[in-house]
This record gives C-alpha cells, sequence and structure tokens, in this order.
C-alpha cells in the first residue's frame, strides 16, 4: 500500500489522509449516521466508554465522520511539525476538535480556558459573533477583556504590560473585514514570555495560506463553514492545537458536556469539500490578487485593503508569514456608502451574501450585514467603516468577476 508522508505536498495530504480506516473499502468513505453504536459485550463497553478501549459508542463522545475531519484539518495545521519530526506520530505532535459551526469552536475554547478573574488580551477587530461574545457573555462570567485596537506589536505589548498575568492572547489574522494583520511569531513569544498561550482565528488564511502553530501559537480556531469546506453547504467549526492533551481531555471535557459537534453529514461533506482545498485555494488567491489590483486601478475606488498588495500596512509581515494571501479583501469607493450599495445592488455574477470562502463570489455590506450587531462606536475602532464593501473572490474565470466588477462600477 502507497504510504503518504509529511514530505508529500498539501493537494496529495488532504485528499489522502485520514481516509485509511474504511474497513467495507468504498472508495468514498461512508457517512455514520447514527446517534449510537453497539457494544459487542458489557465488559467492551465498559472500556470503550472509559476509553481504556478504542471504539465509538455515542456521536456526541466520537463518531468515526468527525474523527476523520478532525484528523485532516490537524494534519494540515500541524504540517510544518509533523514534517519537523518525521519519527513521531502525527496524532501525538497535533490533535483537532471539530464543532457544529465556527463559533461554537471559539467559545468552547474560550471557556475551556478562561474562568472567573482571568484576563484575556485580545485584537479588538474580530469577527462580530467573537466580538460579541467577549464583550458582553464573558464579562458576565467575571472574565475580562483588555483590547488591543493598535495590532502592531506596540498595542500587544502594551496590552500585556497593562495585563502581566493575562492568561490568553487572541488574535484574528488576516481579520474581517479589515484584513489587519498582526504578526503572530512576535505576539507567540510576548504571549509566552508572561505565561500565556496564543489562540489564532485561521479562518481568512486557512492553512493553505498560514500555519499559525509553526509561528509559535497555541491554538488555531477554524469556521470551516469557508474555506476548508469550500462550498457552504454547510456550518462547522475546528479547533487544533499542538498541546495534544488539551484537546484530548481538557477541551474534549467541554465538547462531551456543552455538545456543540457537527453532525456525520456535514462532517462528511467537509471531508468531500477538503479533497479540492489546495487547488480552490491556489485559485482563490490568484483570483483575489488580480481583484486586487485591478480594485487598486480603478478611478472610482478610494482605497483596498488586501495583504497582497504591495502598499498594504500588512504587507511585509504578511509576505513573511503567508504562503499566499487568501481570497477575501475589502475596499471603499470614492461614492462611500451609496456608491457601495450601488455596486452591490449592480452586479451580476457576484452573489450578494454573507460568508466568505465559497467557489463562488460574494459580495457584502460589514456595516449592515456580518458586523451589524456591533455598535456602531465599536465597529468604527475596529477599522469597520460605512463604506467598506468586502468582496470574497471565488474561483471563476478571474475574467468574468473583473468584468462584472467592472460593469457594476460603470
Ligand atoms: N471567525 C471568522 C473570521 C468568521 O468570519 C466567522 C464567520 O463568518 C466565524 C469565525 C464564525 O463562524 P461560523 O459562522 O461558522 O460560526
Amino acid at each position: 500500500m502507497y504510504q503518504f508522508s509529511p514530505q508529500h505536498n498539501l493537494s496529495t495530504l488532504v485528499t489522502h489522509i485520514g481516509e485509511d480506516e474504511n474497513t467495507q473499502h468504498s472508495h468514498v468513505s461512508p457517512i455514520f449516521q447514527t446517534s449510537t453504536f453497539n457494544f459487542p459485550d458489557v465488559a467492551t463497553g465498559a472500556g470503550i466508554v472509559a476509553r481504556t478501549e478504542p471504539g465509538f459508542y455515542y456521536t456526541r463522545l466520537g463518531n468515526p465522520n468527525l474523527e476523520q475531519l478532525a484528523r485532516k484539518i490537524a494534519y494540515l495545521e500541524g504540517i510544518d511539525l509533523i514534517r519537523r519530526q518525521p519519527d513521531a506520530k502525527p496524532s501525538e505532535l497535533v490533535a483537532g476538535q471539530v464543532f457544529s459551526s465556527g463559533m461554537s469552536a471559539i467559545t468552547s475554547m474560550l471557556l475551556s480556558l478562561l474562568k472567573a478573574g482571568d484576563t484575556i488580551v485580545s485584537q479588538e477587530a474580530v469577527y462580530s459573533a467573537t466580538f460579541t461574545f467577549l464583550k458582553e457573555i464573558a464579562s458576565t462570567l467575571g472574565i475580562r477583556v483588555a483590547w488591543v485596537r493598535d495590532t502592531s506589536q506596540a498595542g500587544w505589548e502594551a496590552a500585556f504590560a497593562a495585563h502581566p498575568k493575562a492568561k490568553l492572547a487572541y488574535a484574528e489574522t488576516p481579520a474581517n473585514p479589515t484584513m489587519a494583520v498582526v504578526d503572530l511569531k512576535a505576539v507567540a513569544k510576548l504571549a509566552h514570555q508572561h505565561g500565556a498561550w496564543l489562540a489564532v482565528d485561521n479562518t481568512f488564511a486557512s492553512p493553505f495560506c498560514q500555519r499559525p502553530l509553526s509561528l509559535g501559537a497555541d491554538i488555531v480556531v477554524h469556521s470551516t463553514t469557508k474555506f476548508l469546506s469550500g462550498h457552504g453547504a454547510l456550518t462547522g467549526g475546528v479547533v487544533v492545537s499542538a498541546h495534544t492533551d488539551y484537546i484530548q481531555k481538557t477541551l474534549y471535557a467541554f465538547v462531551k458536556t456543552l455538545g456543540g459537534i457537527p453532525s456525520p453529514f456535514d462532517s462528511w461533506l467537509a471531508n468531500i469539500g477538503l479533497k479540492t482545498f489546495a487547488l480552490r485555494m491556489q485559485r482563490h488567491c490568484e483570483n483575489a490578487m488580480q481583484v486586487a489590483r485591478f480594485l487598486c486601478n480603478h478611478p472610482a475606488v478610494a482605497t483596498v485593503h488586501y495583504p497582497g498588495l504591495e502598499d498594504d500596512p500588512g504587507h511585509e509581515i504578511a509576505a513573511h508569514q503567508m504562503q499566499g494571501f487568501g481570497g477575501v479583501l475589502s475596499f471603499e469607493l470614492k461614492g462611500g456608502m451609496q456608491a457601495g450599495i450601488r455596486l452591490m445592488e449592480r452586479v451580476q455574477l457576484a452573489t450578494l451574501a454573507v460568508s466568505l470562502g465559497m467557489v463562488d463570489t460574494l459580495i457584502e455590506h460589514p456595516a449592515s450585514m456580518t458586523h451589524g450587531p456591533v455598535p456602531r462606536e465599536d465597529r468604527l475602532n475596529q477599522g469597520i467603516t460605512d463604506g467598506l464593501v468586502r468582496l470574497s473572490v471565488g474561483i471563476e474565470d478571474v475574467e468574468d468577476i473583473l468584468a462584472d466588477l467592472e460593469q457594476g462600477l460603470r
């Protein structure tokens, strides 16, 4: 049998890793659409429940489709660590836990690490629901949040200087929808100097473009709703860490109780989506770069935020820590919000919808849509202006995307 090693490239690995435990030899993994699993006898059942015997017994507590997905994404995020230690078992170097949505992954991770009296140092410009959780729910649990508005190293240093005992740093890079970039290596080092962990939302970049664990981060979270599954057919989330005990013991204990797991079918769908992940990402990145350049040169456009552009404030750091600049960008038109609304209503190929990371191009207005729930003052503090338009560039032929934008901007 062909052996897949960490030295294979991402396309090969993502297609084959985690596909080897199918006892019926069906070419595509079966869907274990079941809530419970039969025990052969009482002693084995007790062993499976106690986790002294391998096996599954109840889908909330484990299911082959969920495990396959977690294993694949953990491998992708941990590929550099696995390559550095070829003699170790990948599962001992990196582990993952899947969830029913990105927010379930993020909130379960935060609740598993923070308790009353703890402080988290968090970037202020994070996904709206993450912001709402930290601002409105974490505070009711006695968790303090030290916000980082200036995402340069100086901003993180100031927050840690004011809160030297903070337990966790939280970053989202590139950030939704401002595309602000955080220097992960530097923030990881700073957090570790204070005995804190760094957790990173890697949804926008995906492990194709950026692998925070290789840069020193302790935890990676994703909305698998986006690039990882790629087709917009499901919601899902994942938490990955090289602290395998944290995933398998601490976080697992929370998942068992909070119960935010995805369905076997959604996990299966995400797995199928992952098979084309590397190919899709390559095209997303190429198309987004061309769209960013087109918008920069268009007379109706005032500003474009995309870390792939040489004059973007995040470009230098992104060029060091990313292998591609991703498929999302945001921009503002010279005519402000009204011009943005006209564009969103005129485009025909791009679909007016929230979400991102799908094979087709989506356009939306963060101030009234994805970030509508964030109070205007907070939104402006995060850099999300009223006129900002977000574009998730799909994998269609780029000439068609450009022609659609051109006619929309005319
Ligand atoms: N993180 C980021 C960066 C996101 O853009 C989103 C959703 O848009 C989430 C987390 C939440 O993911 P989900 O919608 O799957 O809960």
